[in-house]
């Protein structure tokens, strides 16, 4: 996504942003009556452990199907609801659910690490946020350490210092802290890491670069080196074939998650997947 940085933006409206407000408008009323009608659910990708194939943990993904229009994907309704301030109740949602259904796997003998959640740049300014995480943790009957919250970094930038105590204050209450899309804003690693993240995902776009680009594969297993020296560890995000898959393994990638092991699953075929195919083979090393 363009991002503008300072300077001066001449700002003026095209048909197109006209347009793009209108259908705004219509998504946002729609999502406001999609929340009553329990039109979302979470869809949960499985992540997997590169050494040894299992699936130690999934992502929860919302999901909006409109009965009249399919799916809407969350890249186009995540947006709104942050603008319109519905994130909020949504947000408190997903992580009730996520802790909910990683309790009820449990409960059925089927044990995931961890689920992981979003975290939107207005949750991290909701006043409440630490009292509302801690009660849910609470409530939810699994040690914090089974929830991994995923921030990107423009989230962050717009008040370093106060992100920095809230990732602080969160992970007091024991929970693990993810930093999504890495590689996509402007910060090295080593700013990055005076938040307190355990974990750094590579996004998808460095993944896809590293058969297509030149040093595509030496930036990637550049990027690994550091994360292990800093201490965190590191998940590669849209994994979609076995050739990214080897290369990932011999960098000393941690975990994988994309398209070649599972995409998003509802929780249905993500606890049959749990009972009947918890390990993925992996192909030796070449
Ligand atoms: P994200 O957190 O970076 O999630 C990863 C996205 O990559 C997901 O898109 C996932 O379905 C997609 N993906 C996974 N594996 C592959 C692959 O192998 N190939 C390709 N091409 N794509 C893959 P999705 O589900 O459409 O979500 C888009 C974004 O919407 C998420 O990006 C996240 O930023 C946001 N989002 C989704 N659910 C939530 C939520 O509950 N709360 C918040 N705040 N944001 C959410
Ligand atoms: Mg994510
Ligand atoms: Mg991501
Ligand atoms: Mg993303």
């Amino acid at each position: 996504a363009a991002r503008n940085r300072g300077g001066n933006i001449a700002h003026f409206y095209s048909l197109e942003t006209v347009l793009q407000d209108a259908e705004w408008l219509e998504l946002e009323s729609a999502l406001r009556g999609a929340i009553k009608r329990d039109e979302l659910s979470l869809h949960y990708q499985p992540q997997v452990d590169l050494r040894t194939g299992a699936i130690v943990g999934a992502e929860a993904l919302m999901r909006w199907l409109r009965p009249d229009r399919g799916m809407i994907s969350p890249a186009r309704f995540i947006p709104i609801a942050e603008k319109t301030g519905l994130i909020l109740p949504l947000g408190i949602w997903a992580l009730r659910s996520a802790l909910g259904e990683i309790k009820r796997l449990r409960d059925q003998g089927l044990p995931i690490e961890h689920v992981s959640v979003n975290l939107s740049a207005r949750q991290l300014h909701q006043q409440d946020l630490i009292p509302q995480v801690d009660e849910l943790l609470r409530q939810a009957d699994v040690e914090p350490g089974s929830l991994t919250l995923e921030l990107t970094e423009s989230i962050l930038m717009d008040d370093a210092e106060y992100a920095a105590r809230t990732l602080k204050a969160l992970k007091a209450l024991g929970l693990k802290l993810s930093l999504d899309d890495f590689g996509t804003g402007y910060s090295s690693l080593a700013y990055l890491h005076r938040f307190p993240f355990d974990t750094i995902k590579i996004d998808r776009s460095f993944v896809q670069e590293m058969h297509t680009q030149n040093n595509g594969a030496a930036i990637v297993d550049a990027t690994i080196q550091l994360a292990h020296s800093l201490g965190m560890t590191v998940v590669a995000e849209g994994v979609e074939c076995e050739q990214q898959l080897a290369a990932l393994r011999s960098s000393g990638c941690d975990y994988v998650q994309g398209y070649v092991f599972s995409r998003p699953l509802p929780t249905t075929e993500l606890t049959s997947m749990l009972r009947d195919h918890p390990v993925f083979t992996m192909s030796p090393n070449k």
